[in-house]
């Protein structure tokens, strides 16, 4: 099974992560974790030109696209596809949803064009479940202020950009109800990895 946690900057992604790992290998599923953009060496240096700050050249939207997915094709080939061929279950912290968010809703890019490149990238191959993690927008800017982390080239984007990737993930939920369920991520924790026991429990008896 192919497993991945989305949503905006500051939702626990990290934490729920980990919960997500703990609980499937406490019922003994082998597990990879795994995180987009990234997920390989090769991978992880794609990510860091996607998150550097070039003053002298900013970053095309069609070029940052095209790293998105230059990335996730070497991801898939590299630790994806192999781990689900040897039966592992495969959590990723995002994947194709965060680019319909992020590259399509936020920067405008049209769905269409980012579908074309999905189908040629993952030929078929989608979440089995997505959990997406969702909270307010300014209750998330209020959590990742609080913890004082650095700020990358997109988290220092305007509050209307982490509105439009919100809106971006709603409506990707909404296309696909089956594979991608909101968790309130707002709710106390416990509540929420409640909420994805739940999820991951349905998981384990289908
Ligand atoms: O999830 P994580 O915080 O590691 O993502 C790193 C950064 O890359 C985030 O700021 C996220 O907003 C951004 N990102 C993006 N487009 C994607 C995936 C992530 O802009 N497709």
């Amino acid at each position: 099974r192919f497993i991945t946690l989305e949503g905006g900057e500051g939702v626990g992604k990290s934490t729920n992560l980990s919960f997500v790992r703990d609980y499937l290998q406490s019922r003994g599923i082998r597990v990879v974790t795994t995180r987009e953009p990234g997920g390989t060496p090769m991978a992880e240096r794609i990510r860091a030109l996607l998150l550097a700050d070039d003053a002298q050249e900013p970053l095309d939207d069609l070029a940052e696209l095209l790293l998105v997915f230059a990335g996730r094709a070497q991801h898939l080939a590299q630790v994806i596809r192999p781990a689900l061929a040897r039966g592992d279950w495969v959590v990723s912290d995002r994947f194709t949803d965060a680019t319909f968010a992020y590259q399509g809703s936020a920067r405008g890019i049209a769905q269409e064009r980012i579908a074309m490149l999905e189908q040629f990238v993952q030929r078929g191959l989608a979440p089995d479940l997505t959990l997406w993690l969702d909270m307010p927008v300014t209750y998330a800017a209020d959590r990742l202020a609080a913890r004082g982390a650095e700020r990358d080239r997109f988290e220092r984007e305007r509050g209307d950009f982490f509105e439009r990737v919100r809106q971006g993930y709603r409506a990707r939920a909404e296309q696909a109800p089956e594979r991608m369920v909101a968790v309130d991520a707002a709710q106390p924790l416990e509540q929420v990895q409640r909420d994805i026991a739940t999820r991951l429990d349905q998981q384990l008896t289908t």
